[in-house]
């Protein structure tokens, strides 16, 4: 009996002891992932839980209400190491996605709701990218994130801001609860800031696409980097300036022509350099219906992608509210990129653009109050049999 007893307690000694171990080990772990662990909590709806500017939820994947939250705050979260949200990517460590939202949940505080506008498409997902290391979309060049599902298509446009154009395209997106990607010109945002804030204020990503649209592969810039880092600096700062708010270090090659060596160079400066799925052509086109069907035609072979076109196109900007139409009939989704912080602009560059601004700084006045016909020639006064 007694060395039974004895057994029992030596089994009890022991069993506490494995038990002990195992749970200061616990202990040990768990303070030190505590942070990462509560932050990609999934389905946490507490505020101090959940990123602030998640990025991804399906419109599938959830009840009436999804919870996305728009474009992150001005430096928000950029002390974040990329590793914690990247435990929610898809498939890549640049995009990142947000949990699905519980069905049957509270609304929480930043949703995408249903689209209000009739008929209108409305967007489908979020998807916030971190730029860390200058990581390359659109595989017509870089086949490394294939974040997109079938049928979902990301809407970009190039060259503005343009009078008329670049309103008509934000009339027809709003018209459809839609954002886009914007890759401005430095030079046209500086001559057009009006517009490029309409952009920003339309809830629009806006990327930049070289100060003056010159292609960086060709000399003198092939042959100079430190001019080609240049155009593509000023650009930054000029549609920067412009928007007077934080936009995306994304930015887009002019004619798609990608230097290694300015990949090189954006991947230290952490911006995301965007290529193309669907080459809309639209440069080429003259007639609305003409961008319509480039664009259906190449979405049907290919079925999703990033769709490059020009908000400074008229064809595009009159094709856009048709175009639109036919792409929800079609099943079509909407994805909007986000960054995960805005592009840092280098004060060396702001103040080149600075300058350029400065010599038109008298200008301020609108032309007609500067510029008056006072003397006109009217042609000769017909003879009196013609007038009639
Ligand atoms: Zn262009």
């Amino acid at each position: 009996m007694r060395v039974v007893v004895v057994v029992i307690a030596v089994l009890v000694t022991l069993g506490l002891a494995a038990f002990g171990v195992v749970a200061s080990q616990k202990a040990i772990l768990s303070s030190l992932h505590a942070a990462p662990v509560a932050r990609v909590a999934a389905n946490d709806p507490g505020p101090a839980a959940v990123p602030t500017h998640p990025a991804v939820v399906r419109l599938a994947d959830a009840a009436p209400t999804i919870d996305v939250s728009p474009a992150p705050a001005p430096g928000g979260r950029i002390s974040d190491p990329p590793a914690r949200l990247a435990q929610n990517n898809i498939t890549a460590s640049a995009v990142a996605t947000a949990p699905p939202a519980r069905a049957g949940a509270a609304a929480p505080p930043s949703t995408i709701a249903a689209c209000d506008k009739p008929g209108g498409m409305g967007l489908s997902r979020i998807v916030q990218i971190d730029t860390t290391g200058g990581p390359g979309f659109g595989f017509e060049h870089f086949k490394q994130y294939d974040f997109l599902s079938d049928k979902e298509i990301v809407l970009t446009f190039d060259d503005g801001p343009w009078p008329n154009n670049t309103r008509a395209v934000l009339k027809a997106l709003a018209d459809n609860c839609l954002k886009a990607t914007f890759f401005e010109i430095g030079e046209h945002a500086s001559w057009h800031p009006e517009l490029t804030k309409e952009v920003v204020e339309a809830g629009m990503t806006v990327g930049t696409h070289t100060w003056s649209h010159k292609d960086l592969a060709r000399n003198p810039y092939a042959s100079d980097i430190d001019l080609a880092k240049q155009e593509i600096e000023m650009g930054f700062s000029a549609v920067h300036r412009a928007a007077g708010a934080p936009i995306a270090p994304f930015f887009r090659f002019p004619d798609l022509q990608h230097p290694p060596e300015l990949l090189a160079y954006l991947g230290e400066r952490n911006i995301a350099t965007f290529s193309t799925d669907i080459d809309s052509f639209d440069f080429r086109m003259h007639r609305p219906e003409q961008v319509i069907q480039s664009v259906m035609s190449k979405l049907e072979k290919r079925g999703k992608g990033i769709i490059l076109m020009h908000d400074f196109q008229r064809a595009t900007a009159e094709a856009l509210p048709e175009l639109l139409r036919q792409l929800k009939a079609a099943g079509y989704k909407v994805v909007h990129l986000v960054p995960r912080a805005p592009v840092t602009t280098l004060a060396k560059y702001d103040e080149m653009v600075m300058q350029q601004d400065k010599l038109s700084s008298n200008n301020t006045r609108p032309q007609g109050s500067v510029v008056h016909t006072i003397g006109e020639y009217v042609g000769s006064p017909p003879p009196a049999s013609a007038h009639e």
